[in-house]
């Protein structure tokens, strides 16, 4: 007897999809359409391993462990297909060991360019104009001392931002302060940078950037380059009264130089969105800098960014069902 096609198709095993960290429910229940979804507690190395045994798709965010060692597990185990990472860092996962194991990564690339850009822009101003002080101030009767205080010359438009990585978020944050504030743009990437829609001189090193900017600003993704590129010797190249803005990711930064320059007073301020560890131990030496600004990891937190990172389901479901996914990851940048 013949079967009819859709019978037959029916059959097939349906995929195993499993989840770490959260998922928006309208993302789940898009996985819940083309697989079997669980949903893991933990996501920690160990815990992904085991989970490697039996997933045909894993989808990720920002602090799950998928290790060389669980790519190992997957190719070992011989179903893993893809791994979807909602967010555009992609530090968390070996991509290059998935590749070489025939899984293919997507991930959101654009999903909180502009989340991070607008932080970006808060933090520069916050940090220039005071407002944390300001605010800490008068609640403590300070209204008429800080109003006292010797102005400084902070107006954006008089002054140089360094950009160092100019892709998708140095390219937003730079278009607003080029354009929308006036600020002169240096920047340096490792990357030949084509047409940009704003003016925007390049540097050939993060050295020549520092040397002239009075911001410096981080969009790097975390890779052996650019871990701990922000060290003793680097700040010293500063120029005295610099700020400096990180929402890459933590380790770019070593805490230690970076509360050591703002103790000496070289730097005039920084911000940080991202740390390491995360979150941060008791003793982390910006909790006692003067003039830092520290938000925990919630540049792309809007629900507009958000809502694009959890549409990376999309992409795992495109890949599950044998189709192109949109964005694949690029193994040679990590
Ligand atoms: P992107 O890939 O578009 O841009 C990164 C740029 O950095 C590229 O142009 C690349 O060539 C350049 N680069 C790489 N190594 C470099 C080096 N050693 N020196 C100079 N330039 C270098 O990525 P994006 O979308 O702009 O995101 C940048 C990073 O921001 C992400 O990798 C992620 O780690 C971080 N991020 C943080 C948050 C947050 O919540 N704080 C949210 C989103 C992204």
């Amino acid at each position: 007897m013949i079967m009819p096609p859709m019978a037959e198709e029916s059959k097939a095993p349906r995929p195993r999809i499993v989840v770490t960290e959260r998922a928006s429910e309208s993302a789940v229940a898009r996985l819940r359409s083309a697989g079997e979804v669980t949903i893991l507690t933990r996501c920690d190395e160990a815990a992904l391993i085991a989970a490697a045994a039996d997933a045909d798709a894993f989808v990720v965010r920002t602090y799950s462990e998928v290790t060389a060692r669980v790519i190992a597990a997957a190719k070992q185990a011989g179903r893993l297909r893809v791994i979807g990472r909602a967010g555009v860092g992609l530090d968390n996962i070996d991509v290059r060991a998935a590749v070489e194991a025939g899984i293919t990564v997507v991930y959101t690339p654009a999903a909180s360019t502009n989340a991070v850009a607008d932080l970006v822009v808060s933090l520069i101003l916050a940090l220039q104009r005071q407002i944390i002080r300001g605010d800490s101030g008068i609640r403590q009767g300070e209204f008429a001392s800080l109003r006292a205080a010797k102005p400084t010359p902070v107006e954006l438009r008089h002054q140089t931002l360094g950009v160092i990585g100019m892709g998708r978020i140095g390219r937003a944050v730079s278009h607003r302060l080029a354009n929308g504030f006036g600020m002169r743009v240096i920047y340096h990437d490792i990357r030949e940078i084509g047409w940009l829609p704003f003016v925007a001189e390049s540097r050939d090193c993060a050295e020549a950037v520092y040397r002239e900017a009075d911001v410096v600003t981080y969009h790097v993704p975390l890779t052996p380059l650019t871990r701990g590129m922000v060290n003793t010797e680097s700040l010293a190249q500063f120029r005295k009264g610099a700020y400096l803005v990180n929402t890459s990711r933590g380790p770019v930064v070593e805490a230690k130089a970076l509360a050591e320059a703002l103790q000496s007073g070289h730097l005039a301020g920084a911000a940080l969105d991202v740390h390491e560890p995360e979150p941060p131990p008791a003793d982390y030496p910006l909790y006692s800098a003067p003039n830092c600004i520290l938000t925990p990891h919630i540049a792309s937190r809007t629900t507009e960014s958000l809502a694009a990172m959890n549409d990376v389901v999309d992409d795992v479901i495109a890949v599950l069902s044998g189709k192109e996914p949109q964005y694949p990851a690029d193994s040679e940048q990590y």
